[in-house]
């Protein structure tokens, strides 16, 4: 079977130069692998997700030179299938609800996790009490699933994936994941009935995807992934995480930085071949 890559953009703000060297990164292991290169639209996140941003992602790669198999995965499409996952973990007694707010955790957090969001205390936690605890449950009050990370390590013991780029501290090769440094990670947003470490591997097994090629910053994520390929008996991918691009000031690219746009670029007057060079390429 030929390898299946995929860039996976997120249609919550536009295209920057860290998706065009991602995107073209993709393109061109695809081709040098005498693969397939995918695209999906990672559109859980209806609140910032925007139609006008989704069109823009097509325009922009195609813009580039960048060509994808069709038909395009949209995750917003695919809630079923999530589900379906979080019904497997659950009959294996690994999720459970959480009706904690973001503050509630935010005052009670145990570290933070490698994004730096504050770590949940985990499934035993005091934060609100047994009493308001079943007080929201009874009154529906909207709930997150969570990952219960001790019994889920406990299942799989250790894992390792392979790494073909490099994590932000040089690793590469065979790398053991950490997954508990996420601690009872969310498997189900409280207004999602999925997350990203769901989606992104109940899609990339979906879609038969074997080479994974994304930014270092998602390197720790990848600790999480496998963690659920395993649960869910999935296949684990390659992966490549590659160097980020960053500002004048050495920080990661967001959307908002319109210097950087491609949008903007391409409306100063840049070629394709001006992004490509301005991400290192060639
Ligand atoms: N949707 C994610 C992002 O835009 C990328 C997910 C992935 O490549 O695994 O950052």
């Amino acid at each position: 079977m030929p390898p299946v890559f995929r860039f996976a953009p997120s249609p919550n703000g536009y295209l920057h130069l860290g998706h065009a060297l991602s995107a073209l990164l993709n393109a061109e292991g695809a081709k040098a692998a005498a693969g397939r290169l995918l695209l999906r639209i990672e559109d859980i996140d209806e609140a910032r997700c925007r139609p006008e941003y989704k069109a823009a992602i097509y325009e922009d790669l195609t813009w580039l030179g960048i060509a994808w198999a069709r038909p395009v995965r949209r995750q917003s499409e695919h809630y079923g299938d999530y589900r379906a996952a979080l019904a497997r973990l659950d009959v294996m007694g690994l999720t459970y609800r959480s009706y904690e707010t973001r503050s509630e955790i935010g005052r009670a957090a145990a570290g933070y996790d490698p994004d730096g969001a504050p770590l949940y205390p985990g499934r035993l936690n005091t934060i609100i009490g047994a009493d308001e605890r079943r007080r929201r449950s009874d009154a529906g009050e909207p709930y997150a699933l969570r990952l219960d990370m001790a019994a889920a390590v406990a299942r799989t013991g250790a894992l390792t994936w392979e790494e073909t780029g490099a994590g932000p501290s040089g690793d590469t090769g065979s790398i053991a994941a950490e997954p508990t440094a996420w601690g009872d990670v969310i498997l189900a947003r409280k207004e999602t009935p999925t997350s990203y470490h769901l989606a992104v591997v109940v899609d990339d097994a979906a879609q038969g995807v074997t080479d994974v090629v994304r930014g270092r910053d998602l390197f720790p994520a990848t600790s999480v992934h496998r963690l659920l390929q395993v649960l869910l008996g999935l296949p684990a991918p390659r992966y490549h995480h590659h160097r980020l691009i960053l500002d004048a000031e050495g920080v990661k690219l967001s959307k908002s930085t319109s210097a950087t746009g491609l949008r903007e670029l391409r409306a100063r007057g840049a070629t394709a071949a001006d992004i490509r060079k301005a991400v290192g390429l060639d």
